[in-house]
């Protein structure tokens, strides 16, 4: 089975996406991202592009530029959101601040800024549902990591189809959820998209960076077992650990607690530079 035939199966299986749903695909700019993007496209969705900006660097205008690029070409609309016009701040900051604060890895703090962003704009757009671009790499390290963090009830939510939409939450979508690196990036170089293989520059020493080393001898056989298995094991942790998604009392979005993780970021920066 090639990669578009697996992204069909991944989405019938799992009712992943319909073709009357207005999708955003969030685009980093890498292999990942834009892959699922062309084959979201081929397939006959209504994609549109969702791109944050982090101001890092050149890394940040190049991957910025192909993707207007490759959006502009395919006739794909793209929006791109300036992470400084919409926190008033840089990433590189924040994730200074909070090291001194927190020791917090830059990672997760991204991870969490981002998320916090794409679905506040997905619902400015109107879109049903959010489609990013985690590989069957990415899971297994996450399962792997939050059980070595001792705590695997972190993972209950993660599945190719996260949550259950409401109207503070748009339900995110992982198309290749299954699908190997190894494999995206053959298709993606085979394809000639115009994009950067270089990862980000800020992911130096963090603990994904560390478990991705230590998980290199891994076989794509081995990734699929472990997230397989984890994957089985969901329902049996979602009935000892319920989550109750409310609003944050702050900024509205979605939360476990009653201030979501986001605004707990932006108020310890806040904090220390007052
Ligand atoms: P990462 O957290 O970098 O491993 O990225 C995982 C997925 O999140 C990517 O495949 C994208 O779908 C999405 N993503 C990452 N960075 C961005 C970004 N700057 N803008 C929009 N979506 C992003
Ligand atoms: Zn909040």
């Amino acid at each position: 089975m090639n990669i578009e035939q697996q992204v069909r199966k991944t989405i019938a299986k799992y009712h992943l996406l319909d073709k009357k749903d207005k999708i955003a695909v969030a685009l980093s700019g890498g292999k990942d991202s834009t892959s699922i993007l062309y084959i979201l496209y081929k397939l006959g969705y209504n994609i549109e592009g969702l791109m944050i900006d982090l101001h890092l660097g050149e890394w940040s205008k190049i991957h910025r530029k192909n993707m207007e690029k490759f959006c502009s070409e395919l006739g794909i609309k793209l929006t791109v959101v300036d992470l400084k016009k919409e926190l008033g701040m840089g990433i590189c900051f924040i994730k200074s601040v909070l090291k001194e604060q927190k020791n917090l890895t830059g990672c997760m703090v991204c991870g969490v800024i981002k998320k916090w962003i794409l679905n506040k704009w997905a619902k400015k757009l109107k879109v049903d549902k959010i489609a990013t671009g985690h590989n069957l790499d990415d899971e297994s390290q996450t399962v792997l990591m939050n059980f070595l963090k001792g705590n695997i009830y972190l993972g209950v939510n993660s599945s190719p189809a996260t949550g259950i939409p409401n109207k503070s939450f748009v339900q995110r979508v992982k198309p290749l959820f299954f699908i190997p690196e190894k494999g995206i990036k053959a298709y993606s170089k085979k394809m000639r998209f115009p994009i950067l293989y270089d990862k980000c520059p800020c992911a130096i020493g963090t603990y994904r960076v560390e478990t991705r080393k230590w998980m290199e001898n891994f076989s794509d056989r081995e990734k699929l077992k472990i997230v397989e298995n984890f994957q089985k094991l969901i329902p049996k942790l979602r009935e000892k650990h319920k989550t109750i998604i409310q609003e944050c009392k702050i900024c509205r979005e979605p939360s476990s607690t009653d201030v979501c993780n986001a605004c707990k970021i932006f108020s310890c920066v806040k904090n220390a530079h007052q």
